[in-house]
């Protein structure tokens, strides 16, 4: 009876509040309440559904469970939310933003809370295959964020963030460009931010730019003494960096510039032990860190014992399969990650989960991994895991992630993967084949073509 009453209370009582925030101006607040026009409640909430089923409408999945489409339809929701619009329409419809930058209120797109780090790897390929006018906004907007500040940022939250590491605004930047996404006005900003961030670090936020730029740039690698951490990591991403920023050079004609990236993208050789067949922190006289340590997290890594850095170099998997000495050598020891149990695991961080062996999904640096089987010969392993990683590390439940989510990253590993592709480096237009999840799917892009994955035979047993 109390609850009856309390019920009509509130059915009495009930209220309607517009509400509007701006990052700029109560005056623009104002103007941003505009954007409901006359609409009520639920007209606002009617096109709001809309909206989000045209979104999460640009990929239609037949054919699988009900537990999969909500994986597959969570994870793609999960994939649209970051990074934020952080600009605004002012009353003559011109586009605006507060510069967390500089803090002046200027005109154009601006972004924010996304990092890199995280990001690059298939959340933004992601972008560029589905939603390309959005991610051509955040392009505009990281032209603005490097002419209000200098610097490229790398985690945006809304300034520069000291969070992570590597220099991966060079992935997110050179694969939009390559993949026709920027803005044609925007593309020699952009050039020359990413070339500026390799020789200098931002004064007061060690992540962006590039922390310990001298050493790599002469030593060839971050060494382990010179009181930077995670350098080994840093080192590897680098390289990666390098060669995004290569192939940007490459195909704006600048050979000069192409052929010394190319060199620098195979740093990564620098930081390979070939007696353990590992990534490793290395001193400035050459000599290799010790102890070494393979299943500890610890300076040399970021958020990651050195299994998990083992396969980092997602720009040149046949010249990491040369170092192993052999694709069969290769393939043993990325077999052995999925078996392999010690009693030796020293996590100090939070970050390694969704352990199989010492395969961690719930992080991302090992997260394009299982795809490399495809290089070395042997793509029905990358199929048979990809799948395994589906089913047990995505449920479709409130803690139905394995770890990390990170900004739509996790997430859009599993929307890549379902499909049946993913993009193992990017900054190429090259994706490599898994196994589509579906057996069958639907791709609307915004140039009013469709790409159609049929896998009809598709089953639990026939991957
Ligand atoms: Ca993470």
């Amino acid at each position: 009876k109390a609850i009856r009453r309390q019920r009509q209370m509130c059915i009495r009582d009930r209220v309607t509040v517009r509400a509007a925030s701006s990052f700029i101006s109560q005056m623009q607040a104002v103007q941003n309440l505009e954007e409901l026009g006359k609409d009520d409640f639920e007209t606002v909430k009617a096109k709001a559904q809309a909206h989000w089923d045209e979104v999460l409408g640009r990929i239609e999945v037949e054919g699988g469970t009900t537990d999969q489409y909500r994986t597959f339809y969570s994870c793609l929701y999960r994939s649209t939310l970051f990074p934020r619009k952080f600009y605004e329409i002012d009353k003559n419809g011109n586009i605006l933003h507060y510069s967390p930058y500089n803090g002046e209120v200027l005109p154009g797109y601006m972004y924010t809370d996304t990092g890199f780090w995280d990001t690059f790897r298939s959340l933004f390929p992601l972008l560029n295959l589905v939603y390309p006018s959005v991610n051509a906004e955040i392009q505009a907007g990281l032209a603005n964020a490097y002419r209000e500040s200098g610097f490229l940022p790398e985690w945006a939250s809304p300034g520069h963030r000291g969070c992570m590491v590597g220099n991966n605004s060079a992935s997110v930047v050179s694969d939009a460009i390559l993949k026709g996404v920027t803005p044609e006005e925007d593309i020699a900003t952009l050039y020359e931010a990413m070339l500026a961030g390799r020789r200098k670090v931002h004064p007061t936020v060690s992540s962006t730019g590039r922390l310990g730029h001298e050493y790599y740039n002469t030593l060839g690698y971050i060494p382990y003494d010179a009181g930077i951490n995670e350098n080994v990591a840093r080192t590897l991403e680098y390289a990666y960096d390098d060669w995004a920023i290569a192939r940007m050079a490459q195909a704006m004609g600048r050979d000069d510039v192409f052929g010394e990236y190319a060199r620098r993208a195979l740093n990564y050789v620098n930081v390979f032990d070939g007696s353990t067949c590992f990534f490793r922190g290395r001193q400035s006289d050459g000599n290799w860190s010790a102890p070494f340590e393979e299943f500890a997290t610890g300076r040399d890594y970021t958020e990651a014992t050195p299994w998990h850095y083992r396969f980092f170099v997602p720009h040149d998997v046949n010249g990491l399969i040369q170092l192993f000495g052999s694709r069969e050598a290769f393939i043993r020891e990325m077999d052995r990650l999925f078996t392999l149990e010690s009693d030796e695991m020293q996590l100090d961080v939070s970050d390694v989960t969704g352990l199989m062996g010492q395969y961690a999904h719930g992080n991302q640096p090992i997260q394009h991994m299982i795809y490399l089987y495809n290089y070395a010969g042997q793509p029905w392993k990358a199929q048979y895991w990809v799948r395994d990683v589906m089913n047990k590390m995505y449920t479709p439940t409130p803690d139905g992630y394995c770890g990390d989510e990170d900004n739509g990253q996790t997430s859009a590993w599993y929307v890549f993967s379902a499909l049946g592709f993913y993009p193992v480096a990017p900054g190429t237009t090259q994706y490599v084949l898994g196994a589509p999840l579906f057996k069958k799917a639907t791709l609307h892009f915004e140039n009013g073509k469709n790409l159609v994955i049929n896998a009809p035979e598709n089953s639990d047993k026939n991957i």
